[in-house]
């Protein structure tokens, strides 16, 4: 069975730091290596600035927007020095996403296993099994097919 999740974006922001994160990836290997978490604030967080400072002050050109608008960061390329985390006027990049997290920390969410230990591992009621679909009313939305994130998106 595809068990989905759901990310709640809103109530992570009551944590400082999330010591954990997921990968889930149907796509490139590159997308893989970038976590869960990160792909849900850029895609719903992210106001998709049209001069985006985050991608102009990146000294290691890491970042850049793909062909829907909305910024990617190149793993292989950042150095993890949180300019665009201090930049962005909007405070979407939180502190800890960029940072790197041991292998262990890093749940591999195609993993039935793995998901459960995810869903363990992370702050109560941040992210938790979820049957149904897009609930705008509610403010959750699809990032793919595994994974619902629950966040107030900046475009409605
Ligand atoms: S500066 Fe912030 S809101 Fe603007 S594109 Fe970058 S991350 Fe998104
Ligand atoms: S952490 Fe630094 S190197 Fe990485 S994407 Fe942000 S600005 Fe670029």
């Amino acid at each position: 069975m595809n068990k989905k999740i759901l990310i709640d974006l809103i109530k992570i922001r009551d944590f400082p730091a999330m010591e954990v994160d997921g990968k889930y990836s149907p796509g490139s290997a590159r997308e893989g290596l970038r976590s869960v978490r990160e792909e849900a604030v850029f895609s719903f967080t992210c106001r998709r600035c049209l001069e985006a400072p985050c991608i102009e002050v990146c000294p290691a050109e890491a970042l850049e927007k793909d062909d829907t608008g909305r910024v990617v960061r190149n793993v292989n390329l950042c150095v993890r020095c949180k300019s665009c985390v201090a930049i962005c006027p909007f405070g979407t990049l939180m502190d800890d996403l960029f940072e790197m997290k041991p292998p262990a920390r890093m749940y591999d969410l195609n993993d039935d296993q793995e998901l459960d230990l995810f869903i363990r591992a992370c702050p109560e009621g941040t992210v938790s099994y979820y049957n149904g679909e897009e609930d705008p009313e509610n403010h959750i939305y699809k990032l793919n097919d595994k994974v619902m994130v629950k966040e107030y998106i900046w475009n409605v």
